[in-house]
């Protein structure tokens, strides 16, 4: 065995049987239509609009291009505000459209960005809020609508997290103006890179279809300096596979959530996120929270010791998307401005979790986080 594959990574990506993928690339190879809303495309789109409970859907290369389409779509301008605690890119797709992001901190119970901090951070640039649904757990999308109506701000949401989340039923994605998916390896639903925009109007739609197409809106129309963000065939195809799966995959990330639970529970200085009442999840992480004090061990040295046992967690989200160079020197994202982001930043490791996780792994992950001495 190689060094390689004694190592128990965060996540691994699930796929579907390889000749059921040969048999699709057979097709692509038969009709030589690699991109620009081909057959597997046109219909992965309306699958997953299907299965996600969405009126409208736009599938694209990747998540970051998604959401830099999206600021796009709705002509974003100014100030956004948005979340310290996420994946780079949420705060990058703002850089890339000329946006002055202004960081607000989290809430303590789901570490989604705090509505009770977003009316203090309004100026008269402000023109929307880009939230982030974070390990999957849906952001306190009833108070932001509301601050999004009363104030006059779009809400575009990150939902790269999200797969198939409900609240009472309803999709996560059908609260804010547009909600953005990421589809790459790591994720819960994969099709190698990809990513999806997701709206409500067929106008919009339209126009966000325009926009990941260089701005083509005819063979000799451009209606707007657009990017090219197409997902292409292969991806297609590889998300129709997935869709088949999907399921049985967050069913399997589901029982080792729960497995974690029932063994974590309990450990004195160690904190666990639970479901939330009424919520349909999708386990794309599992983090706990380090309370180096009462647990009597910092974060960084257990994760080093499952690094020495070959069990790779991940500081998802530290540092802080405030905290790297090009942030902080933003008035929002100084030190002691985000009490509950910087020290939930400071405690978090995400454990294993993804649907072949071996149960002797997750036995040994466990006990090296219960017996340390
Ligand atoms: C993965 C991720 C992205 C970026 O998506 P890509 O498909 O990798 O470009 C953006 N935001 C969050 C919260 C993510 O987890």
């Amino acid at each position: 065995m190689s060094e390689d594959t004694k190592r128990t990574y965060v996540t691994q990506p699930a796929l579907p049987p390889l000749d059921e993928f040969v048999e699709s690339l057979k097709i692509i190879w038969g009709n030589r239509i690699l991109t620009n809303k081909g057959p597997f495309h046109k219909q992965f789109e309306q699958e997953l609009a299907d299965y996600l409970g969405v009126k409208y859907i736009s599938l694209t290369a990747n998540g970051t291009l998604a959401l830099v389409t999206a600021l796009q779509a709705l002509r974003i301008t100014g100030e956004v505000i948005t979340t310290p605690y996420s994946f780079v890119a949420s705060t990058h797709s703002l850089w890339w459209n000329n946006i002055k992001p202004v960081f607000v901190d989290i809430e303590p119970d789901t570490c989604n960005l705090d509505p009770e901090k977003i009316e203090a951070a309004i100026t008269p640039q402000t023109t929307a809020i880009l939230p982030v649904h974070v390990y999957g757990n849906p952001c306190n999308v009833h108070q932001i609508r509301e601050i999004g109506e009363i104030y006059g701000l779009k809400v575009i949401y990150d939902a790269c997290h999200t797969f198939g989340v409900t609240i009472n039923n309803e999709p996560v994605l059908n609260f804010g103006d547009l909600s953005v998916m990421s589809f790459h390896a790591t994720k819960t639903f994969t099709t190698f890179e990809g990513g999806a925009i997701v709206c409500h109007d067929e106008a919009m739609k339209k126009r966000i279809d325009f926009l990941i197409n260089f701005g083509f809106a005819g063979e000799t129309t451009v209606v707007a300096p657009g990017i090219n963000s197409k997902m292409n065939e292969i991806q297609a195809a590889m998300g129709l596979l997935q869709l088949k799966h999907i399921d049985s995959y967050i069913e399997k990330r589901r029982r080792i959530a729960s497995l974690y639970r029932e063994r974590l529970n309990g450990i004195p200085g160690l904190r666990l996120l639970y479901d939330m009442p009424g919520v349909k999840h999708c386990y794309p992480y599992f983090p706990v929270f380090v309370d180096e004090e009462k647990y009597g061990m910092s974060r960084d040295a257990l994760y080093e010791k499952l690094k020495q046992n070959n069990i790779y967690g991940r500081r998802y989200f530290y540092p802080l998307i405030s905290q790297f160079p090009t942030y902080r020197g933003l008035e929002s994202a100084q030190p002691g401005k985000m009490p509950r982001a910087e020290k939930t930043s400071g405690q978090v490791i995400c454990l294993p979790v993804y649907p072949e996780l071996n149960e002797d792994t997750l036995v040994k992950t466990i006990t090296i986080i219960k017996d340390f001495e």
